[in-house]
């Protein structure tokens, strides 16, 4: 491992000092940037570090409350982040804070990582620290993808498999995408591309090879969906309460409840009940609003009760989207009514539509790396969009676990509405954990090239969970 900047050694770009950020979801501190070896004189004390690889020094802030901000900060790791010349933004993760004296608070880290930026990245750097430094979050927006499920439910690739006891996928995937379903280790296809080639094929009324037809197509994909739903209500009932989802509700809620976040609303990306189960034992169901008209099909069974653990609960409602659908929606093709059901007997007999009679089909449309047609219920998508657009052009910070390149529609309305130049949101990553890399990972470049300055954090939902700041 090499140590990026030789202590010892002058470095020449750190020889003042700099604006320094350190954030977290409840507070920002903006304060002057000493590094060890180059306070000087007159300024905060000097202290020694004995381990060569740890980068050390002291942040001098006018922040009022910083000791207050310490105190309960605890043991928790914070990030510190500054720019540099000639146009580096640097970025020590895992420090350790410890009050120095009034105002100058002295840091420990592990190792820098720092990113060279082009000046016009330099310069959205510049306006994003200055907009931390003022800000107080009003609107929270968490999003989650599909690996904030991936402890509980099978991933895309290994639903595929699943499903391959239903013979005409198996057909399918083994006559047209060449997979033999019996050999275990190849390259397989995920259950989104295979649903995304049928998507396309239907809407442009075209084949796929000799074999399948559109009406052939259009009847695998009715049974895969039946199957889909099928493999998550099996998952579910193994499910105990006490999930990621509900650590991470309930800890951002009772923030908002004490006035301490304005308001957090979601956006799920995920078909699971996971994030709406964890809802309704925080707040109740009531207090959940999926912005969008959904009758009630008759479900039976208990919704679960809140747990009176968190009387202070928010104002108003928690807005929930949604966005491609949930295991427990149902819609009408002809009137397009839209009806929470009760999954199970959903699957079990055909449902029809109160309004007239016809028979009910899965609300459900999978993620694609594609274009993005949407054939059936084309209006009930969009109005379910066209909210998810206006939560995130309301937010001042946005959450997003587990982002997928593939999900190539909601990244594009995710950069649409975050692209702001005059007030910019706040974006936190978090990512399944990763091996420690001592210069910014791919993901993290991927991330900051689509949607500029990033908080990156490769912690892991269940971490992140526990202390969501
Ligand atoms: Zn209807």
């Amino acid at each position: 491992m090499m140590l990026p900047f030789p202590r010892g050694r002058a470095q020449p770009q750190f020889s003042k000092n700099y604006p320094a950020v350190i954030s977290t979801l409840g507070m920002v501190t903006k304060g002057r940037l000493w590094l060890e070896g180059e306070i000087p004189a007159g300024g905060p004390e000097r202290t020694v570090v004995d381990r060569p690889f740890f980068w050390s020094g002291t942040i001098v802030t006018d922040s009022p409350g910083i000791e207050g901000f310490l105190l309960g900060k605890g043991e928790q790791k914070v990030t510190i982040r500054f720019i540099a010349e000639p146009n580096q933004l640097i970025t020590l993760t895992n420090c350790s804070l410890e009050l120095e004296g009034t105002g100058q608070i002295r840091f420990t880290a592990p190792s820098p990582r720092r990113e060279l930026v082009g000046d016009e990245v330099f310069q959205a750097v510049e306006t994003y620290f200055r907009h931390l430094q003022e800000r107080v979050y009003k609107n929270i927006v968490v999003v989650f993808g599909a690996g904030a499920s991936r402890d509980y439910f099978p991933t895309s690739e290994e639903l595929l498999q699943k499903l391959l006891t239903y013979d005409g996928l198996r057909e399918l995937v083994e006559r047209f995408f060449l997979v033999k379903s019996d050999t275990p280790n190849q390259l397989w296809p995920t259950l989104s591309e295979v649903l995304g080639f049928i998507d396309i094929a239907c809407e442009r009324e075209e084949y796929l090879g000799k074999y399948f037809s559109v009406e052939k197509l259009r009847q695998i994909k009715t049974e895969v969906l039946d199957h889909l739903c099928q493999v998550f209500v099996d998952h579910s009932q193994k499910l105990n309460e006490a999930n990621h989802y509900y650590a991470l509700v309930s800890k951002l809620l009772k923030m908002v409840g004490n006035g301490n976040l304005g308001r957090v609303d979601f956006i799920s990306l995920n078909y699971d009940n996971l994030l709406d189960h964890a809802l309704k034992r925080v707040v109740g169901e009531k207090k959940i609003n999926y912005c969008i008209e959904i009758k009630d099909w008759g479900r039976t069974g208990e919704s679960p009760q809140p747990n009176g653990g968190y009387q202070i609960t928010p104002k108003g409602q928690i807005r929930v989207v949604k966005f491609h659908g949930s295991i427990d929606w149902m819609c009408c093709p002809n009137c397009q009514s839209l009806y929470h059901v009760d999954t199970a007997r959903g699957l079990s007999r055909a449902i029809k539509c109160h309004c007239d009679g016809t028979a009910l089909k899965w609300f459900l449309y999978p993620p694609k790396r594609e274009k993005y047609p949407m054939p059936e219920h084309n209006d009930v998508w969009s109005r379910l969009h066209s909210f998810a657009d206006n939560l995130l052009r309301e937010a001042d910070k946005v959450i997003g676990y587990s982002l997928s390149e593939d999900d190539a529609y909601f990244r594009f309305r995710l950069k649409k509405n975050l692209h702001r130049e005059n007030k910019p949101a706040d974006i936190v990553v978090v990512d399944a954990p990763r091996g420690y890399e001592m210069g910014l990972t791919r993901v993290e470049k991927n991330h900051w090239h689509f949607l500029g300055p990033v908080d990156y954090r490769p912690v892991g939902f269940e971490e992140f969970a526990e202390e969501p700041y």
